[in-house]
């Protein structure tokens, strides 16, 4: 099935593309040793909801809703989210994108659009 490459979709494979040449476990790492990582204190069930990218709507927006609250500003999340695209998390909210989004990202980050994201939106080029 193909996944629409929609605005979001390209911005996260902007972040995680930054990191595409990382070890994915070392960014772990990286992510885990941060203690001024968002999610220090957070259970790890917050981020493995049942809602997967074929949900209703309705539940994807709570999660994106959830998820985007829990990472906002971390420190880490650009790492957090490459990191997951590249040991193949196939589960999970990550970097502030949440689980149906990181499906639908991961199918992408899969079938290597990375030479797609660089190219400007039509509504960039003016
Ligand atoms: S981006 Fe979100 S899931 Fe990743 S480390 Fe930060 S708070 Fe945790």
């Amino acid at each position: 099935m193909k996944v629409r490459l929609t605005k979001f979709l390209r911005e996260q494979l902007r972040r995680a593309n930054r990191f595409a040449d990382a070890d994915g476990w070392k960014l772990l790492d990286q992510v885990e040793t941060t203690p001024e990582r968002n999610c220090v204190d957070v259970p790890v069930g917050e981020f493995f909801p049942s809602v997967d990218e074929f949900s209703p709507g309705s539940q994807t927006l709570h999660q994106r809703d959830k998820i985007g609250r829990l990472c906002h500003g971390c420190p880490v999340a650009d790492e957090c989210l490459a990191g997951a695209l590249l040991r193949g998390e196939r589960y999970g909210g990550w970097g502030g994108v949440a689980q149906p989004d990181f499906q639908a990202l991961r199918r992408l980050w899969r079938q290597r659009y990375s030479d797609v994201v660089d190219e400007p939106d039509a509504s960039e080029v003016a």
